[in-house]
């Protein structure tokens, strides 16, 4: 027998239609496969993810299942597990977070939520750029105001390439990858992530590695380039010269413009 029998369906599969799991109770024969991964786990009850997580032996992380909902077309276990690949502290499900900390999924609006992110989100929004803000100071602690501004900046850029995915914007993607990637490793968080069979790569590498495999469409479908480097000025060059008290009444007010 050349695949293995998925235990859910019953049916032989490939190793290619097979999960990366790490339930060490199946043996060699048998194995749990991608099509009955997705659907035993709807993104829309969290329950069945953990669940599914837990038979499967993965870790289930509230944020990165937070963040598979709201940046994937068609949330399912393997974008999931595509999230978690890169972090080294995520191993077995013995190492799971159930909770979002600090963060709930929803916040109250706020004067100072507002400075910090700009104005014009919903609830929702703010709770998500919080918790991936919370996300980069438990990986790695910014104690100063600069520093705070630094991952602000960053969690906007992540926002930006995640939304040029779903729109399917190549030009902006390929901007907005590399100005991530380079921001990133600036910040030294290459030093704290580390994928499993990726070792001696930068982070800006392995993202590169993980976003080649997403589904990037024609080409010819955007030419907006002035419109993404409004969004870099916006988002990141602009809020770092306001952190600095360089940056002008003007483009402190375009800040708060949609
Ligand atoms: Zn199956």
């Amino acid at each position: 027998m050349a695949g293995k029998i998925c235990v859910i369906c019953g049916k032989e599969k490939r190793s290619n239609q097979l999960l990366r799991h790490k339930n060490l109770l199946l043996d060699t024969s048998f194995s749990i496969c991608r099509d009955c991964a997705n659907m035993v786990a709807d993104f829309s009850n969290e329950d069945s993810v953990i669940e599914m997580a837990q038979f499967a032996n993965i870790p289930f992380v509230k944020n990165l299942y937070i963040d598979v909902k709201r940046t994937s077309k068609n949330p399912n276990f393997g974008e999931y597990l595509k999230k978690i690949a890169p972090y080294k502290n995520f191993k077995t499900f013995s190492d799971s977070v159930f909770t979002t900390d600090h963060a709930e999924e929803t916040v109250s609006i706020t004067p100072e939520l507002e400075s910090r992110w700009g104005k014009g989100y919903n609830e929702e929004e703010y709770a998500y750029f919080e918790n991936v803000l919370q996300g980069l100071i438990a990986i790695k602690p910014a104690t100063t105001a600069f520093e705070i501004q630094r991952y602000v900046a960053n969690v906007k850029l992540k926002d930006a390439l995640d939304k040029a995915f779903m729109d399917g914007d190549s030009k902006a993607i390929t901007a907005l990858r590399k100005a991530y990637s380079e921001d990133s490793k600036d910040l030294g968080f290459d030093a704290v992530l580390s994928g499993n069979d990726d070792s001696g790569k930068t982070l800006g590498q392995r993202i590169q590695g993980w976003e080649l495999s997403e589904p990037v469409p024609d080409s010819d479908k955007y030419e907006d380039a002035a419109g993404l480097k409004k969004y870099i000025e916006k988002w990141f060059v602009i809020p770092m010269k306001r952190t600095f008290g360089v940056a002008s009444e003007k483009e402190v007010e375009s800040l708060y413009e949609d």
